[in-house]
């Protein structure tokens, strides 16, 4: 693969998604054109069953702009992002799905942006998906906006554009995709957005189902101990453990009073929940002890650094 730089690479996932992509490249390449800059079109199929890469195969014989990378098998979205993010050659990463919901016009005026930002964020403002999505989202965005103090609308939208710098320091797999401006706000990454036109899905299905409720829901659990535990697990697993200690200490002190003053004691529910609270407290400060072990083993660099006056030769990302 050629390092050479280009000035904008878009980056695509694609879960079978055929009766698409035809219709998506003609509209991309509409957009990509007028905007007089170097750009590639990576899709990256990611282990599609249908003919989408029959279809992407085609496309790329007659537009020499379009780089294919074909997955094994379905590694989900994370990893089909990663892997885009891998091969892309653009000082500014625009990355959009494959089945016509976002809508290409809307990136002259991302990169625009990305000015004043270093990641700028799709807002699905008029979301055009059924009700039983748009509201556990509505919900997720949310809870997940306070629990990170990121003010924005739409943390999952597809459609983002990024500087190369961010991209190159994103450590996507799982289902991470989700959190992309929480990860790279903890970067120290500056986080835009920009309400985007939202389009029905004309052709296929949705790829996320039923189980997105529970994995949400997990999900959110990770981003709260993500952004708390930018401290330390010590910090987060001791502080629950020292209350629950605390407290559990403090009843039992009471019903040693009664016990000395009464010189009997029944077992009354208050004296049980409060061993429960003891044994509880001493678990939790032991499991931050052993988090912070375990992170003491593959912390990674605990800063990142933007630029070096003189540039000196030290691998910075
Ligand atoms: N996608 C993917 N791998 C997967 C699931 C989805 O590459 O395992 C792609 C899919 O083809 C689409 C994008 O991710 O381009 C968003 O998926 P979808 O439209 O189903 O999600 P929704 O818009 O319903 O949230
Ligand atoms: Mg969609």
């Amino acid at each position: 693969m050629s390092l050479e730089r280009i000035a904008v690479s878009i980056v695509i996932p694609t879960y079978n998604e055929k009766e698409s992509l035809q219709a998506l490249h003609s509209a991309l390449t509409d957009v990509l054109i007028k905007t007089d800059s170097t750009y590639e079109i990576i899709f990256v199929d990611d282990g599609s069953n249908d003919d989408s890469v029959v279809v992407l195969e085609e496309l790329s014989r007659m537009d020499a702009h379009l780089r294919v990378i074909s997955l094994r098998r379905n590694f989900g979205k994370s990893a089909a992002l990663a892997a885009g993010f891998d091969t892309a050659r653009g000082e500014i990463i625009v990355t959009m799905d494959s089945d016509l919901q976002d809508d290409p016009r809307e990136i002259p005026d991302m990169i625009k942006m990305l000015e004043n930002y270093d990641l700028v964020s799709g807002w699905k403002q008029k979301r055009r998906d059924p009700i039983s999505k748009v509201w556990p989202s509505r919900l997720y965005n949310s809870v997940t906006s306070i629990v990170t103090g990121i003010k924005i609308h739409d943390f999952n939208c597809g459609f983002k554009a990024y500087r190369r710098e961010v991209v190159e320091q994103l450590e996507l797999h799982g289902e991470l995709h989700r959190f992309i401006p929480v990860l790279a706000a903890r970067q120290g990454f500056s986080i835009g957005e920009k309400a985007v036109i939202h389009h029905r899905r004309r052709f296929g299905t949705s790829k996320f189902g039923a189980e997105r409720f529970l994995n949400g829901f997990l999900d959110l659990l990770t981003v709260m101990f993500m952004s708390s535990h930018q401290r330390s697990p010590l910090h987060v697993f001791g502080r629950m453990g020292v209350a629950f200690l605390g407290i559990g200490v403090l009843i039992n002190i009471y019903m040693a009073c009664i016990w000395i003053i009464e010189h009997s004691l029944r077992v009354r529910p208050l004296l049980l929940f409060g061993v429960v609270l003891i044994i509880l407290g001493i678990q939790f400060v032991t499991m931050g002890l052993l988090g912070e072990m375990i992170a003491g083993l593959q912390r990674e660099r605990p800063y990142r650094v933007r630029k070096r006056i003189p540039p000196e030769d030290v691998k910075d990302n």
